[in-house]
């Protein structure tokens, strides 16, 4: 990928600056290149890296999103990108595996800012006729015997979901985006974007870059760029990821769907994960909302402790087939909102500055579509998914 460094952006003045070139950043910078803008992609580390919200290896994808109608569309719009990347030569990005998300049936549960979660996505699969299925507790554990589901328990299962690969979702995006012409300046922090003659300047470190517009898709480094009663809306919150080692007799976990499963009443009585990917590992995880002020101040190393706490609280009884041993763990935040929804818009106090975040810890599966979104937004074109 051709890279340029700082002072080969003297004299040019861009149509649009995206700062952050993650998820939704790199995504975006594709849309926007494809459309023939003059445009530069700027982040603070080397995308794809491992201190924003999209490593990790795997990230689900699913159709009948319960937390909201307009972001189904989304989800069906993004499966078309990530399948016209994989058209133009990339690695395969997107693995329909299918998924399960389960319930136990002990209380109502709710996820992302959607009470009774499971019921949503149910109805929603009805109104768009998404291909799947509903069965009991006991026809789910048969069906995948190393998921415990309990006989209370009911399961929504899906065709269309399955994982995709950020690392690669973002290479791919980047990769595309510099064929069509698009700077990319990895290592360099964005300091401050502010109003200019002709639009925006953004400061560097040691220069400044000018441009008509901006588009904002910092992650949760978006509070950087507002004003402090905006910024403290959105809610850092640390999360871990653990690969467990699998039973090496064990044949299901190779074959696994992808899994949610809500078990009680609060946010956190919930685990995920994937099928194995190298025969030796799962990787499960669950959910926090316990707050960080910032994402440079994040707790990056995970304890023995903690696994264990994972292990007693989360996965003990509800699966078989693993043994016990935890092969690594890693640290990710999600950027959240109190109702879980995405916040696109324009700076109130400076139109020309676009911005993307908190996308509540669902936004990686939509991040094709939103990328397309605020590219259409930027040039004015009819919204292909647009958003309530
Ligand atoms: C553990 C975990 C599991 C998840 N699972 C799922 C899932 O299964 N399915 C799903 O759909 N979603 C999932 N999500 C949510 C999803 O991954 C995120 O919503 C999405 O990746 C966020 O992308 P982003 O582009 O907003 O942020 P990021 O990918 O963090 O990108 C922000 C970028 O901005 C850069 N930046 C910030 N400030 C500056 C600056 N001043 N100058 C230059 N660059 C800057 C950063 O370096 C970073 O690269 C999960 C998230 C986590 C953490």
């Amino acid at each position: 990928m051709p890279l340029i460094n700082s002072n080969q952006l003297l004299d040019k003045n861009y149509d649009v600056v995206v700062v952050g070139l993650g998820a939704v950043g790199s995504a975006t910078l594709y849309q926007l290149a494809k459309r023939g803008l003059s445009v530069v992609g700027i982040d603070q580390f080397d995308p794809p890296h491992t201190l924003g919200s999209s490593h990790g290896e795997t990230r689900i994808t699913r159709l009948a999103v319960g937390e909201g109608k307009d972001y189904v569309a989304l989800a069906v719009r993004s499966h078309q990108i990530w399948k016209e990347i994989e058209s133009f030569g990339s690695e395969q990005l997107y693995h329909p595996v299918g998924g399960v998300l389960m319930d136990s049936g002990i209380s109502p549960w709710e996820k992302h800012g959607t009470k009774s979660f499971l019921d949503q996505t149910i109805s929603f699969a009805e109104e768009f006729q998404i291909d799947h299925r509903i069965e009991s507790g006991n026809q789910t554990q048969n069906r995948f015997p190393h998921l415990l589901l309990e006989p209370s328990g009911k399961s929504y299962q899906e065709s269309a979901t399955g994982y995709l690969f950020p690392e690669k979702c973002i290479a791919a995006q980047l990769d595309l985006a510099s064929k069509y012409g698009a700077d990319i300046l990895k290592n360099t922090k964005v300091k401050s974007v502010e109003p200019a003659a002709n639009g925006c300047k953004v400061q560097l470190e040691d220069r400044s870059i000018f441009s008509k517009r901006v588009v904002l898709t910092a992650g949760g480094w978006i509070k950087d760029f507002l004003p402090k009663e905006k910024g403290n809306k959105f809610k850092i919150c640390r999360q871990v990821l653990h690969w467990l080692e699998i039973d090496s007799q064990n044949k299901e976990w190779k074959k696994s769907p992808v899994f949610m499963w809500g078990f009680g009443p609060q946010p956190e009585d919930f685990i995920y994960g994937f099928p194995s990917l190298d025969g030796i590992s799962v990787k499960m995880a669950s959910e926090s909302f316990v707050e960080t002020s910032h994402p440079d101040l994040l707790i990056r190393e995970v304890g023995e402790k903690e696994q264990q706490d994972f292990w007693n609280e989360k996965v003990a009884g509800r699966f078989k087939g693993l043994t016990g041993k935890f092969i690594k763990s890693s640290v990710c935040f999600y950027t959240v909102t109190e109702d879980g929804r995405f916040i696109i818009e324009p700076l109130s106090d400076f139109p020309s500055v676009l911005m993307a975040s908190a996308c509540s810890g669902h936004g990686f599966k939509h991040s094709a579509a939103l990328g397309e979104n605020l590219a259409q937004q930027i040039c004015g074109e009819e919204l292909t998914c647009p958003l309530i």
